[in-house]
């Protein structure tokens, strides 16, 4: 019988997977030595490893697991489903029920007149869908110039290739390039980058890179804006109160569409429905994924306003679809997902239980030696490790020695909480109770302890 179980032992899992499993952004041959840790369940916010480890998961997955793992409702679900329509496309004038009432509940949590859902399988599915949908509403608008899209450096869209072109991280754009037509402005990361300047007036001069950025191009060659309300792979970078604001009467006033890439900061993730509605930003299209599913199944999706809806129709057929658009099986377990996180409050728990208690904890981290600044928005947080606090000095290793550092004493007290560069961040799952909380905290101070001693032991407690 051919069935992987977790049984093997751990050893040979590892072999087997660096043998034959080609893993996502990860140096394969590193990994061949070290061997991948194996998880084999997981409830809750816990997390079990082949070795009987048992993991707190500071990430919620890859952020998406919202609800947390393990609840039984969405498998029985999905099998329900499977047995009455497993699949059917929506191409060609087809739907079926499960798209149908999972559109209509997201038309009805999504603010505004965002009321229309067009489906993907994915976060970096969908924002290839944003970049022919802005691109296309133009066209139909009789201005087919207007096709440049402008994003942030050090953002985060998804690792197709649409998606890693959007996103602002040139490592990623180094394998293999990218797309034309997008444009990448300085990021509001005042920590590392605002200088002398007051966070309030970094945040402003940030937003106002788009307008100067809106000018040298031409504003008459410009789509869209994106950006994430937070931004989640680059640092939990989150900018400064004055940023969003003055993004969005930019977008006003030249008129250009507004995309706010929602798939960490939505479903309750900043304490609100969407990060969206924290931040006072008011999007033409968002974009979908990871916490729409608490990732039980693949499922993404583009929410689209009104307006750039009743345009694009205008234009007959839009040339574009997943063969797993609206997948009846992924679509019916978001829907059960949702019923969740609304029947149980779980937003609201996150804005009046979990954020405030973490929150405390959270900012005392600064008590440490190391750590500069601590940032929480809802569950969604980071710390910058530095030399010197008071000048935010970096390290003078290369970027991410010192927070790898860390993490690998996380690891290694099963914490899950990575580190970008040396930012350590955090995102656990929404349903984190209060005396879960004190485990991650107390994790997380030890690794900070045990990252500070070595670092200091091997010279690394530099500023550069
Ligand atoms: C994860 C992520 C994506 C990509 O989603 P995938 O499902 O991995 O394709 C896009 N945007 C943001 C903000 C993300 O965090």
């Amino acid at each position: 019988m051919n069935k992987i179980t977790n049984h093997l032992p751990t050893a040979e899992l590892q072999r087997l997977d660096a043998a034959h499993h080609m893993h996502p952004f990860t140096d394969a041959n590193g990994l061949a030595q070290k061997g991948a840790r194996v998880i084999t369940s997981a409830k809750g916010v816990w997390l079990r490893d082949s070795e009987g480890n048992k993991i707190i998961d500071g990430m919620a997955g890859l952020w998406c697991v919202n609800i947390g793992y393990g609840r039984t409702e969405l498998g029985d679900v999905a099998k329900r489903q499977m047995d009455e329509l497993s699949y059917y496309n929506t191409f060609f004038q087809t739907t079926h029920v499960p798209a149908i009432a999972l559109a209509a509940k997201i038309a009805e949590l999504a603010p505004g007149d965002l009321n229309h859902v067009f489906f993907a399988g994915s976060g970096s599915e969908a924002n290839d869908t944003n970049i022919r949908l802005v691109r296309r509403y133009w066209q139909v608008k009789g201005q087919p110039e207007k096709r440049v899209i402008i994003a942030r450096k050090n953002g985060y869209h998804g690792s197709t290739m649409g998606g890693g072109s959007l996103g602002g991280m040139s490592p990623i754009h180094a394998h293999g390039g990218k797309i034309d037509g997008i444009v990448h402005i300085d990021q509001p990361d005042w920590w590392s980058e605002g200088g002398d300047m007051t966070p309030e007036d970094f945040g402003l001069a940030r937003a106002q890179a788009l307008e100067t950025a809106i000018n040298e191009i031409g504003v008459d060659k410009v789509a869209a804006f994106i950006g994430e309300p937070i931004q989640g792979a680059g640092g939990v970078i989150v900018p400064p109160s004055t940023y969003w604001p003055e993004i969005q009467r930019i977008c006003d006033k030249y008129g250009i569409l507004l995309i706010a890439d929602e798939v960490i900061t939505g479903f309750g993730r900043t304490g609100n429905w969407f990060g969206s509605q924290t931040f006072g930003i008011k999007p033409h299209i968002m974009t979908i994924a990871k916490g729409l599913s608490s990732g039980y199944q693949p499922i993404g999706g583009s929410i689209i306003s009104d307006e750039v809806f009743n345009v694009v129709a205008e234009g007959g057929e839009l040339y574009h679809g997943y063969t797993y658009s609206g997948h009846p099986v992924a679509a019916a377990v978001a829907l059960e997902n949702l019923r969740i996180i609304q029947e149980e409050g779980v937003v609201e728990h996150v804005r009046n239980v979990a954020h405030p208690y973490l929150a405390e904890r959270w900012a005392a981290l600064t008590d440490h030696p190391m750590v500069g600044e601590a940032k929480l928005v809802g569950l969604m947080g980071s710390i910058a490790l530095t030399p010197n606090k008071a000048t935010r000095a970096k390290f003078a290793s290369e970027a991410g020695t010192v927070g790898y550092k860390v993490r690998e004493r996380c690891f290694a007290n099963n914490l899950i909480m990575r580190h970008v560069g040396d930012r350590m961040i955090i995102a656990p799952p929404l349903v984190i109770t209060p005396s879960e909380i004190d485990v991650l905290i107390e994790r997380a101070k030890k690794s900070l302890d045990e990252g500070y001693a070595a670092i200091k032991a091997e010279g690394l407690f530099v500023a550069g």
